[in-house]
């Protein structure tokens, strides 16, 4: 592994434009010019021309392809020897351009080296021995001869060497401290780099452990919903007691399950950046209503009274369906902790430009110092034994971030046993929009809930079943048949190809074996005249975009038995 100091940049990597190498020749030559109205024009002139001809040189040198293809410590070495070759020139400065006797010129000598000095501190303080060599070369011979001249009498002069010096060991002092300070900070930055590199490393191994996870977890909890519905119609058939307790003691270890990954997975989605808003103007009034009524049998349950302050006509611009989880989850908590006989209200205000949807509620509230530990995965105040009923200390995280995905935020206002006052902004809109189908069905609306089964019509009746999981098969083959469907099953896209002829309807899961796309498989059956349906376990915006794309009605496994009978009907 490269140490900070070679994966720094060298300074004198990118100082060598064109412009800068003429602009200082040209600044060389104005001096050298200057000195020869007091010294003879040849020395002065073989002076410039030395030093010009190194420039040159290095300057061909370092901008040559070959020289960049160098690895850093070999041009490092290269920079070094050019440096202390050039300030050397400079420093001979005090052997060609000394005038004697003159002041005024000696001092623009010592001007010019010091300058030279300086330029060479503030550019290559990167690299201590470079800075403090070429230093020394630039100033010191012209000290020691002002000083050596000034001892036969001329004390400024001696001063002045004096001081050169001085300025000289302080240049050398400061750029030791400047490349140190350099240097730790860079250490800091590499350090913060690493962490930084690291927490991404895990939160993108987590994210892919539970996109692998999620598929395969799904399959089965997706083939136990399918199955209990068979289960049910059998236990409603026999007389025995037994058999209703266990399988609604099925059914609600199976909501719990479905309940708990849903939520996990959900968080874990939105965390690896894998969920997007579809914002739209949503209609307030209808989405609180229907909300509302999903919890009415909860709320007389605890006795309390949901009271709807909403007036019609107000759009938000939110994703329906997160909009109506997140209030879900929020109406879900104020039943739980209000007392009987209370009031929970939900009132949409006006706030600022956006609209604020809250819901109120005079129950047991949360003190101020845990106002933002609640939004936390899995923190839960009045629930120390975790009673699972009680909740699974996710909504509020999860609510937060589908409000932040809608570019939303949460307001809170309670005060330990003086209620709870949670809302919800999202920007105003005026434009209504149709809810769709799809998402009612994807959103178990009851509205669509049917009392009883109608018979599939006759064109509608051949179901292709192309999955490879045997557990999801027989639960799905099993419903199917239930419903009066006839089903041909295929595990593979080739056996999928074979049996086509019998289908009417397709329904694809989208991973399939031998890579084997269901999507490609979907698309071919449709362009032979089929209804197709995609059901798969994986949930994220590259495969819903997809379906989107194609026009394809994408399920979301696990799906209930309810909502697989409408998209069948719908298809
Ligand atoms: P849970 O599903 O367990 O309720 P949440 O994330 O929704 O999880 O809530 C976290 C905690 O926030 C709850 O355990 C409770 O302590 C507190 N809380 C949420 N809503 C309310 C409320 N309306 N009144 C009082 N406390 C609440």
């Amino acid at each position: 592994m490269s140490t900070v100091s070679e994966r720094l940049l060298d300074p004198e990597d990118n100082t060598h434009t064109l412009v800068l190498f003429l602009s200082l020749r040209a600044s060389e030559l104005a001096g050298a010019l200057m000195f020869s109205i007091f010294l003879p024009w040849q020395r002065v002139f073989a002076w410039f021309a030395l030093i010009s001809l190194v420039s040159v040189v290095r300057w061909l040198h370092v901008n040559s392809a070959a020289f960049t293809q160098r690895s850093k410590s070999q041009r490092k070495s290269v920079y070094r020897i050019y440096t202390w070759l050039l300030m050397a020139y400079v420093g001979s400065a005090s052997y060609f351009l000394y005038v004697p006797e003159n002041l005024p010129i000696q001092a623009v000598l010592g001007i010019y080296v010091l300058t030279n000095a300086t330029l060479v501190a503030v550019r290559l303080t990167g690299d201590m021995l470079r800075t403090a060599g070429g230093l020394c070369l630039a100033v010191l011979p012209t000290c020691l001869r002002f000083i050596v001249e000034g001892y036969q009498g001329n004390q400024l002069l001696m001063l002045m060497g004096i001081g050169g010096i001085c300025t000289a060991a302080s240049m050398v002092a400061m750029s030791r401290t400047q490349e140190l300070n350099v240097l730790r900070h860079a250490e800091l930055l590499n350090r913060a780099e690493r962490a930084a590199d690291a927490v991404a490393a895990v939160g993108l191994a987590k994210s892919r452990f539970f996109a692998a996870v999620s598929h395969d977890l799904r399959q089965p909890v997706h083939a136990i919903g399918l199955y209990l519905e068979t289960l049910q119609r059998l236990s409603c058939a026999s007389a025995v007691s037994a058999s209703h307790v266990a399988v609604a003691g099925i059914e609600e270890s199976w909501r719990a399950l479905d309940d708990l990954l849903s939520q996990v997975l959900d968080l874990t989605h939105m965390d690896s950046g894998l969920v997007e808003a579809h914002l739209e103007a949503v209609d307030v009034a209808s989405m609180v209503r229907s909300t509302v009524m999903q919890h009415a049998g909860a709320a007389e349950n605890a006795g309390v009274r949901l009271v709807m302050l909403v007036k019609t006509q107000c759009y938000m611009l939110a994703d329906e369906v997160m909009l109506k989880r997140v209030v879900s989850n929020l109406l879900d908590n104020a039943i739980k902790f209000s007392e009987p006989g209370a009031n929970i209200v939900i009132a949409l205000r006006p706030d600022g430009l956006d609209w604020r949807l809250e819901v109120r509620d005079s129950g047991v509230g949360v003190g101020l110092e845990a106002q933002e530990r609640i939004f936390e995965e899995f923190v839960q105040m009045n629930n120390q034994s975790r009673d699972r009923q009680r909740g699974l200390g996710l909504g509020l995280a999860i609510s937060r971030r589908f409000v932040s995905l809608m570019n939303g935020r949460i307001t809170l206002r309670s005060a330990l046993g003086k209620g709870f006052c949670i809302g919800i902004v999202l920007p105003r809109t005026t434009t209504p929009s149709d809810i769709p189908l799809r998402r009612r069905l994807a959103d178990g609306d009851p509205s669509l809930l049917l009392a009883s089964r109608p018979e599939f019509p006759e064109d509608k009746r051949q179901i292709l079943l192309l999955e490879d999981d045997l557990l999801v098969v027989n639960a799905m083959r099993q419903l199917l048949e239930s419903w009066g469907l006839q089903v041909h099953v295929a595990g593979t896209g080739e056996q999928a190809l074979q049996l086509s002829v019998r289908a009417q309807i397709v329904i694809c899961d989208v991973r399939l074996p031998h890579g084997v796309s269901g999507v490609d498989i979907a698309l071919f059956m449709r362009r032979n005249g089929k209804k197709v349906l995609l059901l798969s376990g994986e949930t994220d915006n590259t495969l819903r975009d997809t379906a989107k794309l194609h026009h394809l009605q994408l399920l979301t496994k696990p799906i209930s038995p309810q909502l697989l009978f409408e998209a069948l009907q719908n298809v």
